[in-house]
């Protein structure tokens, strides 16, 4: 891993929210005092009855609780809308920017949000849709989506967003699971070039779901579709008839706001419960520092609403903020690969906020996609979602980012609501490919497998001491498993499943899952490492390692790697690749196994499903488990058929 230390640009640490000292003086404040200092924050939200209570938490096994300012009610539509208008009423919340570029962006005011959102909302009640009541989201990254969200939130409702590139038996498993009585869909779902047919997969998946799952179709390509008479409703059909003015619910700090499934890279997918005030301020106060948000700036966050980086970090935070948030319905490779830099470029984007995956793949189709657009306005770019390797760092850096543009590589997960370890602009010099340090408020702790605290340097799993107010509630219907995932193993502490290593300057760095720690001949190392070192091979483009069993090492290391574009997977190339490794890490970290993979099975999150590659190392494919988050199933049987064991 690289060491080298990219300090803070005095132009970025002028004017920033935090600086280092400040960083400094406000954390330890925040890990002395958490009621205090949260005492303080929480009054970033509007609140209808003030809180008196602070928190309330235990994460004494089996008893676990969560509550934070639990006695406090207020409405997250209106903190994220109505208080804005007083001075913000015409400047855009959300600029939208269509998948064909020759259609016009939209530039959605406060006032005009507002009243979408109350449209929308009253549509919804005229559905029947009450207080409590569950709402599934199958929209693609149209405004609707965001509308449909508050919408929910002004009336109480609790949503769960299900990507738009689910599959019709992904998206049944999930109104099943939350119970919910009405799906919001649109006709067509437009995505580089290509248009899928919505409203069909989501009378396919209806079939599966009770006769009184209601749907309700949004017009966004006007193409014709099947019409079920009774359960179907335009969208646009009701908002022309319903009440301009809805007021917000008056609900309660900890009912739930949203219900949001885990990318099911490790199991099966979980039902999220993320409640209302805590999370909002947290995803707030994350959004303004992290990305040292100022006002007036173009924002841009490139996830899917259909995950929680777009809950948190394109709607909710942004907005509570009373930011301008880019929503972008396209892929970074259509028309073709300079569409993120073209966009950057058109709207003046300031921040921007994408997953290495991403640049990965812009990275391999060369520099001359984004040398063409003026990237001038970039100050802050952003990662999330697995680690990144240096190579794709420093070529964000320098190429995108001109060598003046910190990065945030920012490290959380469905169940934190928010970001926990990060860098801040202005005040945390870089490392590339750390994660740097905790957010105000989290306390990491690296632990040994019988969940001792490690000082100092050190090496093992990644927990977290006490709780955060974006920290998920529970696992929908089933608290149980909420218990035993999070708290059980190690007592005491919430349980990130990742492993990590702290190093002298305290800075974080992740390694990946823990069940991606191999042991080979008794040496414990990370899958991650091993890609690491294959991906800086320049012919290769991604590298995806897991552990099999092996009669003498204990575990072996098998290796599915994708070449570049044009280069022959020859044998001389294996043994190539074989010795970098060996020269890279150490003979310990020799491949056993290198199986060209033409393609890797990944979420649509962009994550390597291991568990699957797990399995067909270990030769055990009957049963690979819930493959529906796949974003291409047929990789899978590709790689079934070429594996080491099938030669
Ligand atoms: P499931 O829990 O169902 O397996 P998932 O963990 O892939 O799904 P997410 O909540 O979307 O679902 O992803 C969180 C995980 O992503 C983290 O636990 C971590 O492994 C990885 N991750 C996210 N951001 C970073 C980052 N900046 N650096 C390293 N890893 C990251
Ligand atoms: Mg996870």
């Amino acid at each position: 891993m690289s060491d080298t230390v990219v300090p803070v640009p005095p132009e970025v640490a002028n004017g920033a929210s935090i600086d280092a000292e400040k960083y400094e003086a406000m954390y330890k404040a925040s890990i002395q005092d958490p009621v205090k200092f949260w005492d303080d924050h929480g009054r970033r939200l509007d609140w209808i009855r003030p809180y008196s209570t602070v928190r309330n938490v235990s994460y004494s096994y089996p008893d676990v609780q969560i509550e934070w300012f639990g006695d406090g009610t207020m409405n997250v539509a209106a903190n994220c809308i109505d208080r804005h208008l007083e001075n913000r009423a015409e400047q855009t919340a959300i600029l939208f920017e269509p998948d064909d570029p020759e259609e016009e962006a939209q530039h959605i005011s406060y006032a005009q949000l507002h009243a979408e959102v109350s449209k929308f909302a009253n549509v919804l009640k005229t559905l029947g849709v009450r207080k409590g009541d569950r709402v599934v989201i199958y929209l693609p990254m149209i405004p609707a989506a965001a509308y449909a969200m508050l919408a929910c939130a002004r009336i109480g409702a609790i949503h769960s967003v299900v990507f738009a590139g689910f599959s019709p038996d992904a998206l049944a498993d999930r109104v099943n699971d939350c119970g919910a009585k009405l799906v919001i869909t649109a006709d067509h779902a437009p995505r580089g070039g290509r248009s899928t047919p919505l409203k069909t997969n989501a009378d396919k998946a209806l079939r599966r779901c009770g006769d009184d799952v209601k749907l309700l179709v949004v017009r966004r390509t006007g193409e014709q579709t099947t019409w079920v008479e009774g359960r179907d409703f335009h969208y646009e059909t009701l908002a022309a008839i319903v009440e301009p003015e809805c007021k917000p619910e008056e609900m309660n700090a900890e009912d739930p706001l949203f219900i949001l499934y885990t990318s099911g890279s490790t199991g099966k997918p979980k039902g999220v419960v993320h409640t209302s005030a805590g999370y909002l301020v947290y995803a707030s106060m994350t959004h303004e520092h992290v990305f040292d948000y100022r006002d007036g700036e173009v924002y841009w966050c490139t996830a899917d609403v259909g995950w929680v980086t777009g809950h948190s970090y394109i709607v909710y935070g942004p907005l509570a903020n009373g930011a301008t948030t880019l929503m972008f319905e396209g892929v970074p490779t259509w028309p073709d690969a300079s569409r993120f830099w073209q966009v950057v470029d058109k709207h003046k984007v300031s921040i921007f906020y994408t997953a290495p995956t991403a640049l990965r793949a812009l990275m391999g189709k060369g520099d001359q996609w984004i040398t063409k657009c003026d990237l001038s306005t970039l100050r802050i770019l952003g990662t999330v979602g697995e680690p990144i390797n240096p190579e794709a760092w420093n070529w964000y850096h320098r190429v995108v980012g001109k060598g003046k543009c910190p990065i945030v590589d920012t490290w959380w997960q469905t169940e934190t609501g928010g970001i926990l370890i990060s860098p801040l602009p202005g005040a945390t010099p870089l490392k590339p490919g750390s994660a740097t340090r905790p957010f105000f408020g989290v306390n990491p702790v690296v632990l040994d497998d019988q969940g001792n605290e490690l000082e100092g340097e050190a090496t093992g799993v990644l927990a977290i001491k006490d709780s955060w107010p974006g920290q998920m509630r529970t696992v929908w219907g089933d608290h149980a498993r909420f218990v035993s995932t999070y708290f059980e193993m190690f007592k005491g502490y919430y349980f990130s499943g990742d492993g990590c290593r702290r190093d002298a300057d305290g800075y974080y760095w992740i390694t990946g899952r823990v069940d991606d720690v191999i042991n080979v001949s008794g040496h414990r190392m990370g899958t991650a490492e091993v890609e690491s070192a294959l991906v800086a091979h320049e012919k290769v483009a991604e590298a995806a390692v897991v552990g099999y069993p092996h009669d003498i090492k204990g575990q072996g290391i098998y290796c599915y790697v994708t070449l570049m574009e044009g280069v022959e997977p020859t044998e001389a190339l294996r043994k190539e690749l074989s010795d970098w490794v060996r020269t890279e890490i150490g003979p310990i970290a020799k491949p056993d196994v290198i199986q060209w993979a033409p393609g890797l099975p990944k979420t649509r999150s962009g994550k390597i499903m291991r568990r699957i590659l797990r399995k067909i190392a270990e030769n055990d494919t009957g049963a690979l488990g819930d493959t529906s988050t796949l974003a291409d199933p047929a990789v899978v049987d590709d790689l079934v058929a070429n594996s080491a064991h099938k030669q």
